[in-house]
């Protein structure tokens, strides 16, 4: 699928943690559209800005100056509940750690981000139940988080990502904890969710194997951009079928 129309777009942005004038910021004036249907790796040395780009782009944290556009919405400019529903309906997120709460089974982890949506419990577990059947992990629907490999841990954290139908995936190391092969299998679902369902990917990763699934290679240093390529080649993984589409 072709790039198609801005979903996020970052015009100048700053992003300063202290007061002190000669402070580096950890965002300078940076610059970046990412369009529909993009599958993008941000890369960089710890500390060149990778997970504040990561938090902005994810609404979690506000620029110091500068505009973010999502969704052809300019955020600076909405409320924080306008915010909020905007992040909840359009951003999925994928950490390294997984990220699932501990006590709750698999079912009622991916139902978590319907809780917003004023859907009854009945029919949000219905939903969550749905989508882990169409990834293929309908067994785990009972399982509690320790019951499960670091892998399977983390398709349910990516089926809680997609339970609300988000545009965009951001995804901050999301294979830094699991081991090669287990790490190939989740960069194949990724790539199958971009490829064949249309979803847009941000993926920050040390790892150059794992940016080479992406199409387009984002490098930071010291706040700013210093390499924006696009890989024409990206993986030469067949994406297998692994997630059905819906209905
Ligand atoms: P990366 O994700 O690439 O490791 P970060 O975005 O975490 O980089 O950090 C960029 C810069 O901002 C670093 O100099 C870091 O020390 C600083 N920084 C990040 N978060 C905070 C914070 N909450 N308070 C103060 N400084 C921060």
């Amino acid at each position: 699928m072709s790039a198609g129309e801005p979903l996020a777009r970052l015009e100048g942005i700053v992003k300063r943690y202290r007061a002190a004038v000669d402070e580096r910021p950890a965002l300078q004036e940076v610059d970046l559209t990412i369009r529909k249907g993009e599958f993008v790796a941000i890369m960089g040395p710890s500390g060149s800005g990778k997970s504040t780009l990561m938090n902005i782009l994810g609404c979690l944290d506000v620029p110091s100056a500068g505009r973010y556009f999502l969704d052809g919405r300019d955020t600076s400019r909405l409320s924080p509940d306008a915010l909020a529903r905007l992040r909840n309906r359009t951003i999925g997120f994928v950490f390294q750690g997984f990220n699932l709460l501990k006590r709750m089974n698999a079912v009622d982890n991916v139902a978590l981000p319907l809780l917003y949506a004023g859907l009854s419990l009945t029919e949000r577990r219905r939903r969550a139940r749905e989508l882990l059947e169409r990834m293929g992990l309908g067994r785990f629907a009972e399982s509690l988080p320790n019951q499960m490999s670091g892998g399977q841990q983390q398709r349910i954290a990516i089926a809680r990502a997609l339970v609300n139908d988000p545009q965009l995936l951001l995804a901050d190391e999301p294979t830094g904890n699991l081991d090669t092969q287990t790490s190939a299998s989740i960069m194949a679902l990724l790539t199958e969710l971009n490829r064949s369902h249309g979803i847009t990917i941000v993926l920050v990763t040390h790892e150059p194997d794992i940016a080479a699934y992406a199409r387009r290679m984002v490098r930071f240093l010291d706040g700013r951009i210093v390499q924006d390529t696009s890989q024409p080649s990206a993986s030469t993984h067949e994406p297998e079928l692994i997630m059905r589409s819906s209905a």
